[in-house]
C-alpha cells in the first residue's frame, strides 16, 4: 500500500537491506537456529552497511538519520521470518545500545555505543529477574558504590544475546526499596556492565520453544567490580530511564511484528496458489479467500497505527498510549495470522521444514516479551479512563 511516509531514500534503503538479508542471512540462518547462535561476523558486517547506528549521532559512527529509516530497517529484519534473529538485532540497537546514546556519558558513549554501531561490540539488556519481570519495580540485584566502583550482587533471566554479548545494560537496585518514598525516585539505576567482568557467569537457557538462533541467557553477578563512570545518566533514575525506552522497545516489537506478518502472509500466498484440492488451487476456495482477506485488511489497518505512532515519535513526543497500542495490536494480529497461515498449509504446516512452522513458534513470544499484551491493556487502560500524564519526551 502507498503511504505517505516513505521517499524515495527510504525506499533505496529498503531495497539495500533486503539485498543484506537474501545474501547475508538466509542462506545461514537454519545453520544458526541449529547451532543455536548467530555468529559474531554478521554484527561486524551490519556494522559496515551502517545498519546498527541508523538513527544515532554521526559523532559515535551513526547515521542521523530519520526514524523512518530504522522503520525499513526492523520491518525488514521482521520480514527475514527468523524471530531469533529480529530479537538480537532489536535488542542491540534500540535497547541496549539506547540507554547508553539517551542519558550515558560522553566517555560511555565511546567505549560503547561507538563499537556496538560498528558491529564489534554487541550489547544485551538486563532487567528481568526471577521475581521482576511485568513488575520491574521489584528487581533486586543490587550495586553498593565501594571507593571508585560499584558492587554488583544478584541474577537476571530471559537475557538476549546473554552468553554472547560483549555488554550488559544493567538495572540494579542502588537504595533498598523499604528506604525510597512511594512516589519518588525508585531507587534503581542503569550500569553498564563488561560480560568478561570477574564474578560475571552466564547460564543459556536452551529449551525455549522459537527464537532458537538467539541465545537467551540466566546472567549471575557475585562481587562483580564496576567502575562508577559506567553509571548510565543520573544514580537512582533508572525506572524513568526505563520507562522512557520501554515506549521505542514497543514501538520496535510492533514494527518487527509487522515484518513478521507481512512474511507470513507472502509465504502463505505462494503455497496456496501452487497448492491444489479438488483440482483447483486452493486460492480458488472462497473460504479461504474471505479469511485472507479479512486478515490483509487488519493488517493495513494496524500498519497505519505503526506508522502514525513512528511519525509522532519522530516528532519528539514520547507517545505513550500509542506505543502500547502498537505492541498490543500487532503483536495479537501476528499471533492471529500465523495461526490461520500454519492452518492454510494443511498437515504441511505442522512440519518443522515448511518456515510457517518456524514463525508459528517464533511469533508466540511477541505478546510476552518486551511488556506482556495484559501490561499493554493496563498502561491503555490508565491513559484513557483514569486520565494518567506522562512527561514529554523532549
Ligand atoms: C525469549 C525472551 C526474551 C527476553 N529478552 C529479554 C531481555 O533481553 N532483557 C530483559 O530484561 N528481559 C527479557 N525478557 C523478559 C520479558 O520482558 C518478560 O518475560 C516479560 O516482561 C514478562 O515478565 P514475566 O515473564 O516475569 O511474567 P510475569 O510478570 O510473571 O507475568 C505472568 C502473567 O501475569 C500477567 N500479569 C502480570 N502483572 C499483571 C497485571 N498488573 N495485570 C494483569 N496481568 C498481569 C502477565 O501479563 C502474564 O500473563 C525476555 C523474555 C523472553 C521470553
Amino acid at each position: 500500500m502507498r503511504s505517505p511516509y516513505f521517499t524515495t531514500e527510504h525506499n533505496t534503503f529498503r531495497e539495500r537491506v533486503r539485498r543484506f538479508i537474501s545474501q547475508e542471512v538466509l542462506p545461514f540462518a537454519d545453520d544458526w537456529e541449529y547451532n543455536r547462535c548467530i555468529p559474531k561476523e554478521i554484527w561486524q558486517k551490519m556494522g559496515q552497511m551502517g545498519f546498527l547506528g541508523i538513527n544515532y549521532p554521526k559523532a559515535y559512527g551513526g547515521s542521523e538519520m530519520d526514524f523512518f529509516f530504522s522503520v525499513v530497517f526492523l520491518e525488514e529484519i521482521g520480514r527475514a521470518g527468523y524471530g531469533g534473529f529480529r530479537a538480537a538485532v532489536s535488542v542491540h540497537e534500540y535497547m541496549a545500545t539506547y540507554y547508553i546514546a539517551h542519558a550515558g556519558s560522553d566517555e560511555l558513549k565511546r567505549k560503547y555505543l561507538s563499537p556496538a554501531i560498528a558491529g564489534e561490540k554487541l550489547g544485551a539488556l538486563g532487567i528481568t529477574e526471577r521475581n521482576a519481570g511485568s513488575d520491574i519495580n521489584q528487581i533486586q540485584t543490587s550495586a553498593v558504590h565501594d571507593g571508585d566502583n560499584y558492587i554488583v550482587n544478584g541474577a537476571k533471566t530471559f537475557i538476549t544475546s546473554g552468553t554472547t554479548a560483549d555488554f550488559v545494560t544493567l538495572a540494579v537496585r542502588t537504595t533498598p526499596s523499604k528506604a525510597m518514598s512511594k512516589r519518588g525516585a525508585t531507587g534503581i539505576s542503569l550500569l553498564v556492565v563488561d560480560t568478561d567482568s570477574e564474578g560475571l557467569s552466564t547460564k543459556k537457557l536452551d529449551n525455549k520453544i522459537g527464537w532458537h538462533c538467539s541465545d537467551t541467557a540466566e546472567l549471575y553477578f557475585k562481587n562483580v567490580r564496576v567502575p562508577a563512570e559506567n553509571l548510565v545518566g543520573r544514580f537512582n533514575c533508572g525506572f524513568y530511564y526505563i520507562m522512557q525506552c520501554f515506549q521505542l522497545e514497543r514501538l520496535t516489537a510492533g514494527i518487527v511484528a509487522l515484518g513478521e506478518i507481512d512474511h507470513c502472509l507472502e509465504v502463505t500466498r505462494r503455497y496456496i496458489a501452487q497448492r491444489k484440492a479438488f483440482s483447483s488451487p486452493l486460492t480458488n476456495f472462497q473460504a479461504l479467500r474471505h479469511r485472507i482477506a479479512d486478515l490483509v485488511t487488519d493488517v493495513e489497518a494496524a500498519r497505519q497505527l505503526i506508522y502514525h505512532t513512528a511519525w509522532l515519535y519522530q516528532q519528539g513526543e514520547l507517545p505513550i498510549a500509542e506505543c502500547s497500542m502498537a505492541k498490543l495490536k500487532v503483536t495479537e494480529l501476528a499471533n492471529r495470522v500465523v495461526n490461520e497461515c500454519l492452518q492454510f498449509h494443511g498437515g504441511y504446516g505442522y512440519l518443522e521444514e515448511y518456515p510457517i512452522a518456524r514463525m508459528y513458534r517464533d511469533i508466540r513470544v511477541g505478546t510476552i516479551a518486551g511488556g506482556t499484551s495484559e501490561i499493554m491493556r493496563e498502561i491503555i487502560a490508565q491513559i484513557t479512563i483514569d486520565e494518567v500524564r506522562h512527561d514529554s519526551r523532549t
